[in-house]
């Protein structure tokens, strides 16, 4: 366990905790992430992974839900166990009006998907438009030191200052998604979608995870790094991880724009150069190491031995205070997770 929640006790965990879901609360008031302005008055609850595709892997309508939420660790410090979640209630979030929930995403939400380019923006922006939120309530809701100290007079300033470097982390990441959203409300506009820019991998049967996720990929499956958050001068290579069902099977979407591609290909270009039958384990790899918006198959989950289930979790503990990510964190560790069957993998 993290030194850091190994010194707090059990109650103070909760305390604290009580504060921050306070805040959340608190804040919980959004508007619309859309690039249009005439918006509906209602902010809507939507699905990032269709509700209907959660039905497909769901277990009497209840899927596993993992979420690499920063307040699920410091809740929980190690002990964090995966939990199963009624489907109306997993991936969703408050982002967008009615009228704009449904423009937006209508080339995903209703038309047969056939890698167009207004599907692989619309999965692109809606996956963008979660983290941005989820980023946004994060640096919103982190309660204060004084607001701490209320709870605990004891709290030590040097335990504070550990959290805090998770805020800073959301606020630069923050300023480099709002430069995104400035770059995709251009592009909706001109209606230039293949500025969107996307690798497909197809696969002939039902993948077993569905995922709507927005992540910068550190390091490739060669565990090259392929990521330059911190360069100020050049745009966030922030990728979009989509997976969902065909009919028959199902495809992973990876798109980001075209303004940042070159490490993105880099990325792609490692995974194109694994072997058909060991893709779908890097794959699902590649979900538990970056992506937090992911919903699991009961089935599948459950049917993996104790290790394997240790492993995969241990990965949402990767690049935080409890394990730095290495370099070599998704290369092949040799473990059967399970193979869709690829049907075919290009670029968009
Ligand atoms: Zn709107």
């Amino acid at each position: 366990m993290d030194p850091l929640f190994a010194s707090l006790t059990s109650e103070q965990k909760k305390q604290i905790w009580e504060q921050v879901e306070r805040f959340r609360t608190a804040f919980d008031s959004l508007s619309c992430f859309s690039p249009s302005d005439d918006c509906d008055e209602t902010i809507v609850s939507a699905h990032t992974i269709q509700r209907k595709a959660l039905s497909l892997i769901a277990r009497d309508g209840h899927v596993y839900d993992f979420r690499a939420d920063l307040g699920e660790v410091f809740k929980n410090g190690k002990d964090f166990k995966p939990q199963l979640k009624g489907i109306n209630h997993v991936s969703t979030f408050n982002g967008f009006c009615q009228k704009h929930d449904c423009e937006l995403f209508k080339p995903v939400e209703t038309e047969i998907y056939t890698a167009a380019g207004q599907q692989h923006f619309a999965l692109f922006f809606r996956a963008f438009a979660k983290e941005l939120h989820e980023k946004i309530q994060g640096i919103k809701s982190f309660p204060s030191f004084e607001q701490i100290q209320k709870i605990w007079p004891d709290f030590r300033i040097e335990t504070y200052r550990h959290f805090d470097e998770f805020r800073l982390q959301a606020m630069v990441a923050t300023i480099k998604l709002l430069e995104i959203k400035s770059w995709l409300g251009s592009i909706y506009k001109s209606k230039e979608f293949r500025r969107v820019q996307s690798y497909v991998v197809a696969f002939r049967t039902l993948p077993t995870i569905f995922c709507a996720g927005f992540t910068n990929l550190l390091y490739d499956f060669n565990g090259q790094p392929c990521q330059n958050l911190f360069d100020a001068q050049k745009l966030y290579p922030g990728v979009s991880i989509s997976v969902f069902p065909t009919n028959p099977g199902g495809v992973v979407v990876f798109s980001w724009l075209d303004t940042a591609a070159k490490l993105p290909v880099q990325f792609c270009n490692s995974l194109e150069a694994i072997a058909a039958n060991r893709k779908t384990s890097a794959i699902i790899r590649m979900l538990f190491e970056y992506c937090g918006n992911i919903a699991i198959s009961p089935d599948w989950w459950e049917n993996l031995d104790k290790p394997t289930q240790d492993m995969l979790l241990s990965r949402f503990y990767n690049g935080t205070h409890s394990g730095p990510r290495s370099a070599d964190c998704l290369k092949d560790d040799g473990i059967n997770l399970g193979d869709w069957q690829v049907a075919y993998a290009c670029f968009v």
